[in-house]
């Protein structure tokens, strides 16, 4: 990559003011490929910025389209990358499976499966779909 500040631009791509904690947390996400919680997010910048900082700034990724929300096991929040190929500020939805590897903890997108589509009875409507798999990831096999 001859890109040195990846998360700078994209930072402005999304119109987003640079800040040292948006900055960071953005590049953490680019050089992790598996999901990020809050306290992951803590562990790392939690000397350097508070934990409402660090809140908010998931909330405005998330909000922007940047990131999405990864449900986990054990009512736990993840937080992972959007794909610029998937989701934009007005189109910001997903349909892939999550994968849970249950030997690292990781989490990680699968883009390439679909989450089949849930036919619900009448009265219900749905606004976000989840599904979590389990197992051993490749690393780990
Ligand atoms: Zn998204
Ligand atoms: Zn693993
Ligand atoms: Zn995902």
């Amino acid at each position: 990559m001859t890109d040195m500040n990846p998360s700078k631009d994209t930072l402005k791509e999304y119109d987003l003011r640079h800040t040292g904690c948006r900055a960071d947390i953005l590049q953490s996400f680019q050089n992790n490929n598996h999901a990020l919680s809050h306290g992951d997010l803590e562990a790392l910048f939690g000397q350097r910025f508070d934990r409402v900082t660090i809140y908010r700034t998931l909330k405005t990724f998330v909000e922007k389209g940047i990131v999405h929300k990864v449900l986990d096991d054990e009512g736990g929040t993840k937080y992972a990358l959007c794909r610029v190929s998937e989701c934009s500020h007005e189109n910001h939805h997903h349909d892939h499976v999550h994968f849970k590897c249950l030997v690292c903890g990781n989490t990680t997108c699968i883009e390439s499966v679909h989450i089949p589509t849930i036919n619900l009875p009448e009265g219900y409507k749905r606004t976000e779909v989840n599904m979590l798999v389990q197992g051993t990831c490749p690393a780990c096999v």
